[in-house]
Protein backbone atom coordinates (compact mmCIF):
# COMPACT_ATOMS: atom_id res chain seq x y z
CA UNK A 1 0.00 0.00 0.00
CA UNK A 2 0.99 3.43 -0.64
CA UNK A 3 2.35 5.70 2.01
CA UNK A 4 1.17 8.86 0.19
CA UNK A 5 -2.07 9.41 2.50
CA UNK A 6 -2.00 12.98 3.65
CA UNK A 7 -4.63 12.31 6.48
CA UNK A 8 -3.91 9.62 9.08
CA UNK A 9 -6.97 8.60 9.95
CA UNK A 10 -8.17 5.06 9.09
CA UNK A 11 -11.23 4.24 7.19
CA UNK A 12 -14.36 4.15 9.05
CA UNK A 13 -18.31 4.27 9.32
CA UNK A 14 -19.45 7.10 12.38
CA UNK A 15 -23.12 6.39 12.95
CA UNK A 16 -24.94 8.94 14.60
CA UNK A 17 -28.77 10.20 15.49
CA UNK A 18 -30.25 13.70 15.05
CA UNK A 19 -32.77 15.53 17.27
CA UNK A 20 -33.43 12.58 19.57
CA UNK A 21 -33.55 9.78 16.89
CA UNK A 22 -35.82 11.79 14.43
CA UNK A 23 -33.24 11.21 11.87
CA UNK A 24 -29.76 8.96 11.57
CA UNK A 25 -26.87 9.63 9.86
CA UNK A 26 -23.59 7.59 8.68
CA UNK A 27 -20.73 9.31 7.86
CA UNK A 28 -17.77 7.60 5.67
CA UNK A 29 -14.04 7.93 5.18
CA UNK A 30 -12.89 5.56 2.37
CA UNK A 31 -9.66 7.05 1.54
CA UNK A 32 -7.74 4.29 2.23
CA UNK A 33 -9.50 1.20 0.87
CA UNK A 34 -9.91 3.66 -2.59
CA UNK A 35 -6.42 3.79 -3.06
CA UNK A 36 -5.64 0.03 -2.56
CA UNK A 37 -8.82 -0.49 -4.92
CA UNK A 38 -7.23 2.16 -7.39
CA UNK A 39 -3.45 0.30 -7.00
CA UNK A 40 -4.53 -3.10 -7.45
CA UNK A 41 -6.63 -2.38 -10.96
CA UNK A 42 -3.98 -0.47 -12.11
CA UNK A 43 -7.23 2.44 -12.38
CA UNK A 44 -7.27 5.01 -14.47
CA UNK A 45 -8.93 8.09 -12.51
CA UNK A 46 -12.26 8.03 -13.51
CA UNK A 47 -12.13 4.33 -12.46
CA UNK A 48 -10.57 5.02 -9.31
CA UNK A 49 -13.41 8.03 -9.17
CA UNK A 50 -15.88 5.39 -9.80
CA UNK A 51 -14.64 2.88 -6.87
CA UNK A 52 -13.71 5.76 -4.81
CA UNK A 53 -17.52 6.52 -4.44
CA UNK A 54 -19.04 2.89 -4.60
CA UNK A 55 -16.94 1.69 -1.80
CA UNK A 56 -18.71 4.52 0.77
CA UNK A 57 -21.96 4.06 -0.99
CA UNK A 58 -21.55 0.24 -0.14
CA UNK A 59 -20.82 0.96 3.15
CA UNK A 60 -24.04 2.93 4.15
CA UNK A 61 -25.96 -0.26 2.55
CA UNK A 62 -23.90 -2.24 4.98
CA UNK A 63 -24.55 -0.11 7.90
CA UNK A 64 -28.21 -0.67 7.57
CA UNK A 65 -27.99 -4.23 7.12
CA UNK A 66 -30.30 -5.64 9.84
CA UNK A 67 -28.19 -8.20 11.02
CA UNK A 68 -24.27 -8.28 11.71
CA UNK A 69 -23.10 -11.21 9.79
CA UNK A 70 -25.22 -10.31 6.64
CA UNK A 71 -23.07 -10.10 3.32
CA UNK A 72 -24.23 -7.72 1.00
CA UNK A 73 -23.18 -7.21 -3.07
CA UNK A 74 -23.84 -3.76 -4.93
CA UNK A 75 -23.37 -4.18 -8.58
CA UNK A 76 -23.61 -0.92 -10.91
CA UNK A 77 -24.59 -2.41 -14.28
CA UNK A 78 -25.32 0.98 -16.89
CA UNK A 79 -24.47 1.47 -20.92
CA UNK A 80 -21.22 3.28 -20.13
CA UNK A 81 -17.76 1.94 -21.50
CA UNK A 82 -16.61 1.45 -18.10
CA UNK A 83 -19.20 -1.66 -17.56
CA UNK A 84 -20.09 -3.76 -14.42
CA UNK A 85 -18.72 -2.19 -11.23
CA UNK A 86 -19.03 -4.78 -8.36
CA UNK A 87 -18.94 -4.32 -4.97
CA UNK A 88 -19.21 -7.12 -1.61
CA UNK A 89 -18.97 -6.38 1.88
CA UNK A 90 -19.01 -8.95 4.70
CA UNK A 91 -17.62 -7.91 8.28
CA UNK A 92 -16.75 -4.73 7.41
CA UNK A 93 -14.43 -5.90 4.79
CA UNK A 94 -14.85 -5.05 1.34
CA UNK A 95 -13.76 -6.16 -2.65
CA UNK A 96 -14.22 -4.77 -5.67
CA UNK A 97 -13.79 -4.53 -9.17
CA UNK A 98 -14.73 -3.10 -12.73
CA UNK A 99 -14.69 -4.64 -15.88
CA UNK A 100 -12.60 -1.62 -17.63
CA UNK A 101 -10.29 -0.52 -15.06
CA UNK A 102 -8.12 1.03 -17.34
CA UNK A 103 -10.58 3.08 -19.48
CA UNK A 104 -9.83 6.81 -19.45
CA UNK A 105 -12.05 9.76 -19.84
CA UNK A 106 -11.61 13.25 -19.98
CA UNK A 107 -12.72 15.22 -16.97
CA UNK A 108 -16.13 16.99 -16.92
CA UNK A 109 -16.23 21.10 -18.15
CA UNK A 110 -16.48 21.95 -14.15
CA UNK A 111 -13.29 19.68 -13.79
CA UNK A 112 -14.82 16.14 -12.25
CA UNK A 113 -14.20 12.87 -13.13
CA UNK A 114 -17.00 11.71 -15.31
CA UNK A 115 -18.33 9.08 -13.45
CA UNK A 116 -21.49 9.34 -15.13
CA UNK A 117 -20.29 8.81 -18.50
CA UNK A 118 -17.84 6.10 -17.59
CA UNK A 119 -20.94 3.72 -15.95
CA UNK A 120 -23.62 4.94 -17.88
CA UNK A 121 -27.32 6.25 -17.08
CA UNK A 122 -29.10 4.10 -18.28
CA UNK A 123 -29.39 0.81 -16.44
CA UNK A 124 -30.12 -0.61 -12.92
CA UNK A 125 -28.35 -0.31 -9.03
CA UNK A 126 -29.08 -4.28 -7.71
CA UNK A 127 -28.62 -4.45 -4.24
CA UNK A 128 -27.83 -8.34 -2.64
CA UNK A 129 -28.33 -8.52 0.98
CA UNK A 130 -27.64 -12.47 2.53
CA UNK A 131 -28.31 -13.18 5.58
CA UNK A 132 -27.11 -16.34 7.58
CA UNK A 133 -30.96 -17.60 7.49
CA UNK A 134 -33.38 -17.62 4.40
CA UNK A 135 -32.48 -16.82 0.70
CA UNK A 136 -30.87 -13.81 -0.73
CA UNK A 137 -33.26 -10.79 -0.96
CA UNK A 138 -32.56 -8.64 -4.30
CA UNK A 139 -33.83 -5.16 -4.83
CA UNK A 140 -33.08 -3.37 -8.12
CA UNK A 141 -33.61 0.49 -8.79
CA UNK A 142 -33.05 2.09 -12.65
CA UNK A 143 -30.03 4.42 -12.29
CA UNK A 144 -30.53 8.53 -12.36
CA UNK A 145 -27.09 9.67 -13.51
CA UNK A 146 -24.74 6.71 -13.26
CA UNK A 147 -22.80 9.78 -10.88
CA UNK A 148 -23.82 7.12 -7.82
CA UNK A 149 -25.52 10.03 -5.12
CA UNK A 150 -28.29 10.44 -6.94
CA UNK A 151 -28.53 6.36 -8.12
CA UNK A 152 -28.06 5.80 -4.66
CA UNK A 153 -30.87 8.23 -2.97
CA UNK A 154 -33.43 7.02 -5.79
CA UNK A 155 -32.09 3.68 -4.48
CA UNK A 156 -33.27 4.24 -0.46
CA UNK A 157 -35.97 6.65 -1.54
CA UNK A 158 -37.77 3.78 -3.98
CA UNK A 159 -36.40 0.47 -2.94
CA UNK A 160 -36.59 0.87 0.60
CA UNK A 161 -39.31 3.66 1.03
CA UNK A 162 -37.38 5.92 3.53
CA UNK A 163 -36.26 9.30 2.65
CA UNK A 164 -32.78 9.89 2.29
CA UNK A 165 -30.22 12.37 1.66
CA UNK A 166 -26.87 10.88 -0.36
CA UNK A 167 -23.22 12.33 -0.80
CA UNK A 168 -20.41 10.13 -2.25
CA UNK A 169 -17.14 11.66 -3.67
CA UNK A 170 -13.76 10.79 -4.90
CA UNK A 171 -11.16 13.46 -5.30
CA UNK A 172 -8.40 11.82 -6.96
CA UNK A 173 -5.61 12.65 -9.42
CA UNK A 174 -2.92 10.98 -11.43
CA UNK A 175 -3.02 7.50 -9.33
CA UNK A 176 -3.59 9.59 -5.92
CA UNK A 177 -6.67 9.55 -3.94
CA UNK A 178 -7.05 12.48 -1.66
CA UNK A 179 -10.13 11.46 -0.13
CA UNK A 180 -12.90 9.42 -0.61
CA UNK A 181 -16.22 9.41 1.50
CA UNK A 182 -19.80 9.95 1.92
CA UNK A 183 -22.67 10.52 4.10
CA UNK A 184 -25.94 8.82 4.67
CA UNK A 185 -28.90 11.00 6.46
CA UNK A 186 -32.81 9.38 6.79
CA UNK A 187 -35.56 10.51 8.17
CA UNK A 188 -36.71 8.33 10.76
CA UNK A 189 -40.78 7.73 11.14
CA UNK A 190 -42.33 10.75 13.50
CA UNK A 191 -39.46 13.35 11.92
CA UNK A 192 -40.99 16.52 12.44
CA UNK A 193 -41.27 18.73 8.95
CA UNK A 194 -38.84 21.31 11.18
CA UNK A 195 -36.24 18.75 11.38
CA UNK A 196 -36.51 17.76 7.69
CA UNK A 197 -35.75 21.63 6.49
CA UNK A 198 -33.16 21.77 9.23
CA UNK A 199 -31.64 18.87 7.34
CA UNK A 200 -32.50 20.22 3.73
CA UNK A 201 -30.52 23.68 4.79
CA UNK A 202 -27.24 21.14 5.10
CA UNK A 203 -27.01 20.08 1.62
CA UNK A 204 -24.98 22.37 0.13
CA UNK A 205 -22.26 21.12 3.01
CA UNK A 206 -22.28 17.58 1.23
CA UNK A 207 -22.00 18.93 -2.11
CA UNK A 208 -18.09 18.73 -2.21
CA UNK A 209 -17.90 16.13 0.66
CA UNK A 210 -14.61 14.69 -0.63
CA UNK A 211 -12.89 17.80 -0.06
CA UNK A 212 -14.93 18.30 3.30
CA UNK A 213 -13.68 15.05 5.05
CA UNK A 214 -10.13 15.20 3.50
CA UNK A 215 -8.63 16.74 6.65
CA UNK A 216 -11.38 16.10 9.28
CA UNK A 217 -12.07 13.08 11.57
CA UNK A 218 -15.41 12.28 10.65
CA UNK A 219 -16.84 12.79 14.48
CA UNK A 220 -15.54 16.65 14.44
CA UNK A 221 -16.78 17.32 11.23
CA UNK A 222 -20.68 15.77 12.09
CA UNK A 223 -20.49 17.83 15.55
CA UNK A 224 -19.38 20.89 13.28
CA UNK A 225 -22.48 20.39 10.83
CA UNK A 226 -25.23 19.16 13.35
CA UNK A 227 -24.20 21.41 16.69
CA UNK A 228 -27.78 22.73 17.08
CA UNK A 229 -29.58 18.96 16.01
CA UNK A 230 -28.59 17.24 19.21
CA UNK A 231 -26.35 14.78 17.52
CA UNK A 232 -25.45 11.49 19.30
CA UNK A 233 -23.06 9.39 18.31
CA UNK A 234 -23.40 5.72 18.55
CA UNK A 235 -20.38 4.05 17.60
CA UNK A 236 -17.23 4.19 14.44
CA UNK A 237 -16.46 0.67 12.99
CA UNK A 238 -13.55 0.30 10.80
CA UNK A 239 -13.88 -0.43 7.17
CA UNK A 240 -10.85 -2.22 5.24
CA UNK A 241 -10.27 -3.69 2.08
CA UNK A 242 -9.97 -7.10 2.40
CA UNK A 243 -10.69 -10.05 -0.37
CA UNK A 244 -11.96 -13.40 0.96
CA UNK A 245 -11.06 -15.55 -2.09
CA UNK A 246 -9.37 -18.71 -1.09
CA UNK A 247 -7.52 -21.37 -2.92
CA UNK A 248 -10.18 -23.98 -2.44
CA UNK A 249 -12.87 -21.15 -3.76
CA UNK A 250 -11.03 -20.75 -6.76
CA UNK A 251 -10.49 -24.82 -7.17
CA UNK A 252 -14.39 -25.03 -6.86
CA UNK A 253 -14.33 -22.47 -9.67
CA UNK A 254 -12.42 -23.97 -11.71
CA UNK A 255 -14.00 -27.71 -11.22
CA UNK A 256 -17.50 -25.73 -12.32
CA UNK A 257 -16.25 -25.51 -16.00
CA UNK A 258 -17.79 -28.63 -16.88
CA UNK A 259 -15.86 -31.70 -18.12
CA UNK A 260 -14.98 -31.17 -21.71
CA UNK A 261 -12.82 -28.15 -20.52
CA UNK A 262 -11.29 -29.51 -17.78
CA UNK A 263 -10.47 -32.59 -20.18
CA UNK A 264 -8.74 -30.46 -22.43
CA UNK A 265 -6.67 -28.87 -20.01
CA UNK A 266 -5.53 -32.08 -18.94
CA UNK A 267 -4.59 -33.14 -22.58
CA UNK A 268 -2.23 -30.04 -22.31
CA UNK A 269 -0.15 -31.33 -19.26
CA UNK A 270 0.40 -27.49 -18.93
CA UNK A 271 -0.67 -25.72 -15.48
CA UNK A 272 -4.09 -23.78 -15.67
CA UNK A 273 -3.16 -19.91 -13.89
CA UNK A 274 -6.20 -18.04 -12.54
CA UNK A 275 -6.67 -14.27 -11.09
CA UNK A 276 -9.12 -13.42 -8.48
CA UNK A 277 -11.06 -10.78 -10.11
CA UNK A 278 -11.05 -8.29 -7.31
CA UNK A 279 -8.02 -9.17 -5.73
CA UNK A 280 -5.73 -9.93 -8.66
CA UNK A 281 -3.84 -12.86 -7.12
CA UNK A 282 -3.34 -15.50 -9.32
CA UNK A 283 -3.10 -19.02 -8.05
CA UNK A 284 -2.05 -21.62 -10.83
CA UNK A 285 -3.44 -25.37 -10.56
CA UNK A 286 -1.26 -28.04 -12.42
CA UNK A 287 -2.36 -30.71 -14.82
CA UNK A 288 -2.34 -33.55 -12.32
CA UNK A 289 -4.58 -31.21 -10.09
CA UNK A 290 -7.03 -31.45 -12.49
CA UNK A 291 -7.08 -34.51 -13.69
CA UNK A 292 -7.86 -35.23 -9.86
CA UNK A 293 -10.38 -32.79 -9.82
CA UNK A 294 -12.36 -35.07 -12.92
CA UNK A 295 -11.75 -38.40 -10.61
CA UNK A 296 -13.37 -36.62 -7.93
CA UNK A 297 -16.21 -35.55 -10.08
CA UNK A 298 -16.75 -38.65 -11.29
CA UNK A 299 -17.08 -40.20 -7.75
CA UNK A 300 -19.86 -38.17 -6.80
CA UNK A 301 -21.56 -38.49 -9.51
CA UNK A 302 -21.69 -42.41 -8.85
CA UNK A 303 -22.67 -41.79 -5.34
CA UNK A 304 -26.13 -40.28 -6.80
ZN1 LIG B 1 -9.49 -12.24 -4.27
Amino acid sequence: MRDNIIFPEKDALLRLTLMGRQARAFLIRSTRMAQQAADIHQASDVAAAAMGRLLPGSAMLWGLLKEESGRLSVTVDGDGHGGRLHCGVKDGEFKIAVQNPRLELPLTPDGRQDVGRFLGNKGKLIVVKDYSAGDPYTSVSDLVSGELGEDLASYFTISEQTPSLVAVGCLNEAGTVLSSGGILIQAMPGCSDQTLSQLELRIPFFANISREIFDRSLKGLAESWFVDLDPVFLGEEMLTLKCDCSRDRMRRALAAIGREELEKIVETGEETRLTCHFCRTQRGFSAGEVKQMLADSEESYDAH
